[in-house]
């Protein structure tokens, strides 16, 4: 493999460091998680006066955000005949509306403050080969109609892939992530607001003034508390953990032989592929995208970048593999994220995920919508994005399929494993095994080293199964993701996999 297992976007960063928090600090706000969802919200909260402090566990971008393939667009799938047919006409044109003015603004703030990003319109496409599929695209397209979207049915798209039927939405947008986080994070530092890297956070005692309690025992104390974090790290018994779900997807780059034609795609067929380009480096490097499933359930050993790869040589002429990663989002009940307060007995805290796998605008949507909650704006999305929302069809057929898949997970995980014993097992691979009654996860290294875990989760204590594209052990009920030696990579854990010292 002569290929970067990196994002492209975390190549040759001219990126700031930032401290971690070494002291007991104050604010008016404490946005806790710096991606696009808690840079933007704490530059928006800095630009009205507030001061603000934003801490991650890890450096600025390090989540998702820095894994996105970053289309900035309205066209969230075949979304908008779900949601006329969920929530109504009205609802369903808030939501487009809500996106576009989140793009728009997006568009504002690289103009004002010079962002160099590689900020670029682009029609967005939605495309089928199945013939199934091609009614349901016909009907969303429909769906355009009613909302007004600037919409067209095509039979042809500018790119080779085989399709019958296609749906285009004009002056979508992209670019480049990092860039546009560094530079707004750099934004709200000269605002005056404070950045801390490397300090995860572990509990919100939310009493009259809220503290937020940091891992390296240093403490903010704060007016109002922005949960940014993709899942809450903190619930406040609002059982987030059983009303979203995790998905990974898988990310090829390379150079071709031939010219990118222009747009973004996104099939809507079964085995779901994006596509989008960018010159980095001066080269043209097109991105290809697919291979989603449930985090941590993983129906068959292949390699997924081999699947994915498989499929673009099929389609393109391919010159090098230069670059492939992989990330995951998390799905609400109504596929409609979860954006304002925790809950209503939690009126300071604030809280923003759920935007599968659409988080450029949705992340501006939460930007705005919370900033406008703390400084008493009105709002017109308020209730559309309300966490505490119920709507009985979706929500309930999918809180019972997502809870009966989570304690499927938690039994098959806790009954499933057989013995065995290490000799048999293969370098750079792991299995499970039982070791004084527990269950535990062994690794053999390169060189040869075990590298033993207990494999309950230290989330809510689910079976972990491991990822072996990743070397990973794998939460396959809320997505928490552990490196083989036990450290916390990403999810609401906070605290690492114990190790056991297996040989003894
Ligand atoms: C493969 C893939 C492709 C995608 N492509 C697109 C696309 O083309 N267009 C689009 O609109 N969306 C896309 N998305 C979705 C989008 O990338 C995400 O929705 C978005 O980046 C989420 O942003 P976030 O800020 O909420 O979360 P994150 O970027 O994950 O940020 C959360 C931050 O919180 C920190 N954190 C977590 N726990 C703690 C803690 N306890 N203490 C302190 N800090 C903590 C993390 O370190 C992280 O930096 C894609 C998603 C995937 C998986």
């Amino acid at each position: 493999m002569n290929h970067k297992r990196i994002p492209l976007w975390q190549e040759d960063r001219d990126r700031n460091n930032y401290p971690s928090l070494d002291k007991n600090e104050k604010a008016e706000v404490a946005v806790i998680g710096a991606g696009l969802t808690g840079i933007t919200t704490a530059y928006l909260l800095a630009s009205n006066g507030l001061d603000v402090i934003l801490i991650d566990r890890g450096k600025i971008g390090s989540g998702t955000s820095g894994h996105t393939t970053a289309k900035i667009t309205a066209q969230h799938g075949m979304i908008y005949s779900e949601f006329i047919s969920h929530f109504g006409k009205e609802q369903a044109q808030l939501y487009f509306q809500s996106q576009m003015e989140a793009l728009a603004k997006i568009e504002e703030l690289i103009e004002k403050h010079h962002i160099d990003c590689h900020f670029e319109k682009q029609d967005a496409y939605l495309y089928t080969n199945d013939e199934k599929n091609k009614h349901k695209l016909e009907a969303e397209f429909e769906a355009y109609r009613t909302l007004d979207i600037d919409g067209e049915g095509l039979l042809e798209m500018p790119v080779n892939f085989p399709m019958s039927y296609a749906l285009k939405m004009k002056d979508q947008a992209q670019f480049h992530p990092m860039a546009y986080m560094d530079a707004l994070a750099k934004a709200f530092s000269e605002l005056g607001g404070r950045i801390y890297e490397n300090t995860p956070v572990y509990d919100i005692d939310s009493a009259d003034h809220r503290v937020i309690r940091a891992v390296n025992q240093h403490t903010i104390v704060c007016d109002q508390v922005v949960i940014a974090t993709h899942f809450p790290f903190y619930e406040g018994e609002a059982f987030y953990s059983g009303r979203m779900y995790p998905s990974r997807s898988y990310v090829a780059g390379f150079t071709s032989n031939g010219k990118y034609p222009g747009g973004m795609y996104l099939s809507v067929d079964q085995q779901t592929q994006s596509l989008r380009s960018i010159i980095h480096n001066e080269e043209e490097i097109w991105l290809f995208g697919g291979g989603e499933h449930k985090t941590g359930q993983y129906k068959h050993n292949e390699e997924p970048y081999r699947l994915l790869k498989d499929m673009a040589s099929q389609h393109f002429d391919v010159k090098e593999w230069k670059y492939e990663w992989s990330a995951q989002d998390y799905t609400t009940l109504d596929k409609m994220p979860y954006i304002g307060r925790l809950n209503k007995n939690r009126q300071k805290i604030f809280l923003a995920t759920g935007y599968r796998k659409w988080g450029m605008t949705n992340s501006m949507v939460a930007a705005n919508l919370i900033t406008d909650m703390i400084i008493q704006n009105d709002n017109p999305y308020i209730d559309l994005y309300r966490p505490s929302r119920f709507h009985p069809d979706p929500d309930l057929k999918q809180f019972i399929s997502t809870n009966t898949n989570v304690a499927k997970e938690f039994i098959m995980g806790k009954i499933g494993n057989k013995n065995d014993h290490i000799d048999k097992l293969e370098i750079n691979t792991a299995k499970k095994v039982k070791h004084h009654g527990q269950t535990i996860g062994i690794y053999k290294d390169t060189h040869e080293k075990i590298h033993a875990v207990d494999t309950t989760c230290t989330h809510l204590g689910c079976e972990l199964n491991w990822n072996n594209t990743e070397k990973t052990w794998d939460c396959p009920c809320h997505g928490s993701r552990f490196h083989y030696k036990g450290d916390v990579i990403e999810g609401p854990a906070i605290k690492p996999l114990n190790k056991i010292d297996y040989l003894n």
